[in-house]
């Protein structure tokens, strides 16, 4: 594999595209969006630099990692060469149902095709492809160029190669991928989000404050960051997304999702990409402090 395609230049976009160049793969970047795209390359520039600051790389590193990435706008003009294509789009199933029918028309036939989803069917993809076989999960986490973990799902119809090829360049670029079918939520959302649900039925049923649960999780349970504020980080517009997806995949009630998160992304608070939701995101701000709905 040499040729990596990123379809997608937001925030995990921008993350895939950093570490497969970083690890010496030729990346093309492509979104609909010009803007996204000089956005990512420089987000990826300051993130060059945190390391570089950091002496985790040199200056001479970088230079070669923002070397091997090239931005388009137009996925037909670089998906002939690809050996592979990671697509990490907006999480919408019609979107990615109509990526992949076309990355499965312009990319060479033992090309294989991943997504970055964090909820869809892996399954369902690959059925609109010609090549089901090589269609796969490849699930990295935020930031990708931090985390460590690649969920690595298999579809109904993935070869045991296709996994295979997959597990191993996932180990190559420094990642621990964990091998997981394809079932509503995976795993890493199907046990975070209900326990981020639960968080936020219990600020919901007013058996605490956003802060004192928060803690609990946090000095209790050993987890580094709270649950509503990692709701916050991950964005309430998608946790409710991802809850939706359990809950109709399931059919079980245990997965509906609280009223509060409903009520939250209707009156537009999706956290820290809004600038509010269970606390407020004010730029610069390193300290929490909690949305004034949620006051005492
Ligand atoms: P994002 O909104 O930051 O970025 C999505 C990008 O896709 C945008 O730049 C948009 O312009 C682009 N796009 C939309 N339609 C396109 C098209 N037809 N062709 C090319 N580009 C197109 O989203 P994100 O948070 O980076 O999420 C991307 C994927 O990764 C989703 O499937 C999401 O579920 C998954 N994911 C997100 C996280 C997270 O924490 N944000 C974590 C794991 C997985």
């Amino acid at each position: 594999m040499k040729n990596i395609v990123v379809i997608g230049a937001g925030t995990m976009g921008n993350g895939i595209a950093h570490v497969f160049a970083m690890n010496g793969y030729s990346v093309s970047l492509v979104d609909i969006s010009a803007d996204a795209l000089a956005r990512a390359v420089a987000t990826i520039g300051k993130n060059l630099d945190r390391m570089v600051s950091k002496a985790s790389i040199t200056e001479a590193d970088k230079a070669a990692a923002l070397a091997n990435i090239v931005t388009n706008t137009d996925l037909s003009a670089v998906a002939e060469n690809a050996d592979l294509i990671v697509e990490a789009a907006t999480e919408n199933v019609d979107l990615k149902l109509k990526i992949f029918r076309q990355m499965d028309e312009l990319a060479p036939a033992n090309c294989i095709l991943a997504t970055n989803t964090s909820s869809i069917s892996i399954t369902q993809i690959a059925a609109v492809t010609k090549r089901p076989s090589l269609v796969i999960g490849m699930h990295f986490m935020n930031p990708v160029p931090v985390m460590k973990l690649v969920e690595v799902i298999c579809g109904y119809s993935t070869s045991a190669e296709t996994l295979k090829t997959i597990m191993e360049l996932s180990a190559k670029l420094g990642k621990a991928p964990v091998e997981v079918n394809d079932y509503p939520g995976f795993v890493a959302n199907r046990i975070l989000m209900p326990m981020i649900n639960e968080a936020i039925y219990t600020l919901y049923e007013s058996v605490a404050g956003v802060e004192e649960i928060d803690t609990v999780m946090k000095l209790g349970m050993a987890h580094p960051m709270g649950p509503l504020q990692l709701a916050d980080f991950i964005g309430l517009d998608v946790c409710l997304s991802i809850l939706r997806v359990l809950h109709d995949g399931f059919g079980n009630p245990k997965y509906a999702p609280c009223p509060l998160l409903v009520n939250m992304v209707t009156a537009g608070k999706m956290g820290v990409k809004s600038g509010e939701g269970f606390y407020l995101h004010t730029a610069g701000s390193k300290d929490l402090i909690v949305a004034p709905h949620f006051k005492k």
